[in-house]
């Protein structure tokens, strides 16, 4: 059985979720993919801490799990100044993303995550837009997101590694999602699994619902920023579903 849902504290219902008081105007709910859509987290945390070994960094899988998010050079320098004392250079950047992409590209196609789709659905059911926010630079993530959610992503309606500057945890890349669906904070919900995407997603001023589907503790969820956590997408369905606006 599922851990039970952490709700609000009766009577901070119009506070605490921002839907209700939308007041007739779309809203939207922005998905972040690896982690929420997609089960792909197992891979990647697996792919940096063998890639790494290979170059005498030692990076535990869990702590690729706290690293999610950030771009490929962003934690290479953060395992070159620890083993190092400096930064990486470009070459070694190159190689060490080369090996990454090597092994992970060996591991099986990841599943979609259980609850996703239900999630998306409700979102539907609340007559928002659906907006992706990823990190993720891959041209086949529009074919994908077809296959397993068709008709849920539109091109106009996602921001991508191509789009920002800034990753996460900047704010830019939430920011930029509500500005293409031509929406406020207020209006908006943000659903995430990492901390620097929580981060980002609560400096861009958005309720935030983490759904905790890796193995770091709650509270590194909570202290990043979420307004409520949960242990995965059905539970996020489940709360979706009880929004009303
Ligand atoms: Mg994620």
């Amino acid at each position: 059985m599922s851990a039970p849902l952490q709700l609000p504290p009766k009577g901070e219902s119009s506070k605490q979720f921002p839907l209700p008081l939308g007041g007739g105007r779309e809203g939207a709910v922005l998905f972040d993919m690896d982690g929420v859509l997609f089960d792909s987290m197992p891979n990647h945390a697996y792919a940096w801490s063998h890639a790494m070994t290979q170059f005498g960094l030692e990076m535990t899988a869990y702590e690729a799990y706290l690293h999610e998010g950030r771009t490929g050079s962003g934690t290479i320098n953060i395992l070159a100044q620890r083993y190092w004392g400096r930064d990486a250079t470009e070459e070694e950047i190159e190689r060490i993303y080369a090996a990454k992409s090597e092994v992970f590209n060996t591991l099986p196609e990841p599943k979609p995550m259980p609850g996703a789709i239900d999630a998306l659905n409700a979102a539907k059911q609340l007559g928002c837009k659906i907006v992706l926010v990823t990190g993720s630079a891959q041209t086949s993530l529009l074919e994908r997101l077809e296959e397993h959610y068709p008709g849920c992503f539109q091109e106009d309606l996602m921001v991508t590694g191509f789009d920002v500057k800034h990753g996460k945890p900047h704010p830019e890349p939430y920011l930029m999602g509500l500005q293409k669906a031509g929406i406020n904070a207020e209006e908006a919900i943000v659903v995430e699994n990492a901390p620097l995407g929580i981060e980002s997603a609560h400096k861009a001023g958005i309720f935030t619902i983490a759904a905790n589907t890796g193995p770091l503790e709650d509270y590194l969820l909570k202290d990043a920023g979420a307004d409520i956590v949960v242990p995965g997408m059905k539970e996020v369905a489940s709360l979706l579903a009880t929004m009303k606006r």
